[in-house]
C-alpha cells in the first residue's frame, strides 16, 4: 500500500486531531480549527465535517489544511507521527510476487488436468443448454446442428468428466493424452462461441439461428 492508503486505513481524523492537540469531546465534536468557532461545530470520526464552515474531508485533507501542507506531505507526516510503514513507490502487484519456482511434473499434470476438467465442464454446460434451447418443437422440424451435437456428445463428455474426477491416475493420464489436443481446440471454440452467442441469443430465436455453424 502507498502512503495515502496506509494512512487512511490506519488513522482516523479524530485520532489525528487529538494527536495534534485539538480537544475532541466524547461525542466526537470539536471546535473547528478552520474558522472562528465558539462552540464545537466540527464532527470528527474517520472523516471530518464542520457544520459551521462546511470544511470536510479525510484525515489527509485535515492535516494538510491544519499545517498548510500538500496532500503528499501531510500523508508522510501522518505516517511518521503515527509510526506507520508504507511502500515508497507503488509497484504493480505482479512485481511484488516472487517468481514461481519451476513446477514439478506432478504439479504440471495436476494443473493440466484441472484445466481440462474446467473446459469440459463448460462444454457440458453448453451442451445441456443447447439440448433444450435448440430442441425441435415438432416431429418434422429439421434438427438444429447444436441440438444434434448435444445429443451426440453429452454422454461422452460426462464420462470424461467422471473419469477425471474419480478415475485412477492411469485412467486420468490416458484421457489427458488422448483428449489433450481436442480440449485445446474445444477451449478455442468455446471462447469464440461465448462472445457472439451471448449477445445474439436474446435477439434470434432458434428458428433464425439456422445460419451455418462455424
Ligand atoms: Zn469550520
Amino acid at each position: 500500500m502507498n502512503v495515502f492508503e496506509t494512512v487512511k486505513q490506519s488513522v482516523t481524523t479524530r485520532q489525528a486531531a487529538e494527536h495534534y492537540g485539538i480537544r475532541v469531546g466524547r461525542n466526537g465534536m470539536a471546535c473547528c480549527p478552520f474558522h472562528n468557532d465558539k462552540t464545537p461545530s466540527m464532527k470528527l470520526d474517520r472523516r471530518y465535517h464542520c457544520f459551521g464552515c462546511g470544511a470536510d474531508g479525510d484525515v489527509i485533507d485535515f492535516t494538510a489544511a491544519l499545517y498548510g501542507l500538500g496532500k503528499k506531505e501531510a500523508a508522510v507526516q501522518l505516517a511518521r507521527d503515527f509510526g506507520l510503514s508504507y511502500e515508497e513507490g507503488k509497484l504493480p502487484d505482479k512485481m511484488k510476487k516472487p517468481k514461481p519456482r519451476h513446477k514439478s511434473p506432478e504439479v504440471q499434470f495436476r494443473e493440466a488436468q484441472s484445466h481440462c476438467f474446467r473446459v469440459l465442464a463448460d462444454y457440458r454446460h453448453l451442451l445441456e443448454r443447447w439440448k433444450t434451447e435448440y430442441a425441435p418443437e415438432s416431429p418434422n422440424e429439421e434438427w438444429h446442428p447444436r441440438f444434434v451435437e448435444a445429443l451426440q456428445k453429452i454422454n461422452h463428455v460426462e464420462y470424461l468428466l467422471d473419469t477425471l474426477l474419480s478415475g485412477d491416475t492411469e485412467e486420468r493420464a490416458q484421457i489427458m493424452t488422448e483428449y489433450g489436443k481436442d480440449v485445446i481446440e474445444l477451449e478455442k471454440r468455446l471462447s469464440e462461441l461465448a462472445a457472439p452467442d451471448a449477445a445474439s441469443r436474446e435477439k434470434y430465436s432458434k428458428h433464425h439461428a439456422a445460419a451455418p455453424e462455424r
